[in-house]
């Protein structure tokens, strides 16, 4: 019998109902082949599925979870909030609190704006960016993610790598007429950029850290160059800080680099794994936003009391422990080493890309610096690492293009057994190839 016997029946009963039996492309297991394991429950460091297997989990939700699953704090929280109802359709004292803990911790915020999704905040950010600019056209960099909407789905990365779409059906070519997409890391491909269309660029939208085609380190001087030119040009400089806000330091990416942007979009961590997403900057920009300004947007759950309670309660724990992001860069630090020498010693070419607790060990003899070294990784061998993983009680995202993420609840012991898994998944691949 099966390992994933009840996964394999609950997803012969989603397909017929939900596109390809998921609610999110990314969690399909359409590119490392079988059924996707359903998940019954959390906690901490792992996940239980509906067969009653246990993984050590690096998915966690794509990035929120920074404190694992279920940390009592949050679910506390939340069990208290929701007693006095879930959404008013009001304001609330809870989002005054958030909002000023945001901007006080966030270089770049001076006001903010609460919305649902990471895709929401984006499209909001660069509606607001485009009315202060007066200039129509959008730059973005290939293999970033920014979100669902339309303009964006060229050249995107995430699910969009995975699956290796240049971008998607139903999106008119008029929508897409203002995007200007250049290679990632590329500071020389951004001035000539600026060199020949600055009166039309409008907003720069960038990954801080590039975390949807694996995590891929921005080199030094590609911020600060996108921070000069747009100031300089009068376009607004985007940092998309999705899966970086609060994960790769206390302040984000723009802290790390101490490169400040005009906007901010934040997800993932913010809402504590709660759909709570968030943009914000200057006084100057964020005035430009209804009801205040000409720009519109508006939500009937913005800012929804039981995500803006989980959300503060992270950040609280975030601001109580100083410590945090250096423990947790070196916990990780310390998995992605071992893990590289798990695959060298294994036999396997690879680069292992790691900034603060997101990593991605890429199967390849190249550096990964932008989009096309990405694609240069072995898709196939993923596949075949991925499932052994899991055999083995490691859960990572079914893909070589995203991150694996590592929470505070990942203790010594679970990086132990995750190498032994590695160890133990490197070698059922050598038996295999054997084998032939
Ligand atoms: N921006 C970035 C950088 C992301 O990683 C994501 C989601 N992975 C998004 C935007 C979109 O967020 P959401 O899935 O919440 O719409």
């Amino acid at each position: 019998m099966s390992m994933w016997e009840r996964s394999r029946e609950l997803y012969e009963r989603a397909v017929r109902v939900i596109p390809g039996g998921v609610n999110s492309p990314v969690r399909s297991f359409r590119s490392v082949g079988g059924a996707p394991v359903f998940i019954d429950h959390g906690s901490g460091s792992r996940v239980w599925d509906v067969d009653g297997n246990s993984y050590i989990d690096y998915v966690m939700s794509y990035g929120p979870l920074l404190f694992g699953h279920a940390p009592a704090l949050v679910v506390e929280a939340i069990r208290r909030t929701m007693e006095q109802g879930t959404s008013f359709g009001a304001a609330t004292e809870r989002e005054v609190v958030f909002a000023e803990l945001l901007c006080s911790m966030v270089p770049s915020l001076q006001k903010v704006r609460l919305v649902n999704s990471g895709t929401e905040a984006v499209m909001s950010a660069v509606r607001v960016a485009r009315a202060w600019s007066g200039k129509p056209v959008v730059l973005k960099f290939a293999g970033c993610y920014h979100g669902h909407s339309d303009g964006f789905l060229s050249n995107a990365g995430s699910g969009l790598a995975t699956y290796d779409l240049p971008d998607s059906a139903g999106v008119p070519p008029s929508l897409t007429r203002e995007m200007m997409t250049l290679p990632y890391n590329d500071t020389d491909a951004f001035v000539e950029a600026f060199n020949s269309r600055a009166s039309e660029i409008g907003c720069v939208i960038v990954e801080p850290v590039a975390a949807n085609m694996g995590v891929i380190p921005p080199k030094e001087g590609f911020l600060s160059a996108l921070r000069e030119l747009t100031q300089r040009h009068r376009a607004a400089l985007i940092f998309d800080e999705v899966i970086t806000g609060f994960r790769v330091a206390r302040g984000g990416a723009q802290e790390l680099f101490g490169v400040v942007p005009d906007i901010s979009t934040l997800g993932k961590i913010v809402g504590g794994g709660l759909p709570l997403a968030a943009y914000g900057g200057k006084h100057e920009i964020m005035d430009m936003v209804a009801p205040t300004g000409p720009v519109y947007q508006a939500g009937t759950l913005s800012g929804n009391p039981l995500a803006v309670a989980a959300g503060l309660e992270v950040l609280h724990a975030i601001n109580r422990n100083p410590a945090l992001y250096n423990v947790i860069d070196e916990k990780a630090a310390k998995l992605a080493e071992r893990l590289s020498a798990a695959a060298s010693a294994a036999g396997y070419p690879h680069r292992m890309n790691r900034v603060g607790s997101i990593m991605t060990l890429f199967f390849t003899d190249h550096d990964v610096v932008d989009y096309e070294t990405a694609k240069t990784s072995d898709t196939a061998l993923f596949a075949r690492f991925f499932r052994e993983m899991l055999k083995h009680g490691v859960s990572l995202a079914p893909s070589q293009f995203e991150a694996a993420f590592v929470s505070t609840a990942h203790s010594d012991a679970d990086i132990e057994m995750t190498i032994d898994a590695a160890r133990g998944a490197f070698s059922a691949l050598g038996a295999e190839a054997s084998s032939g």
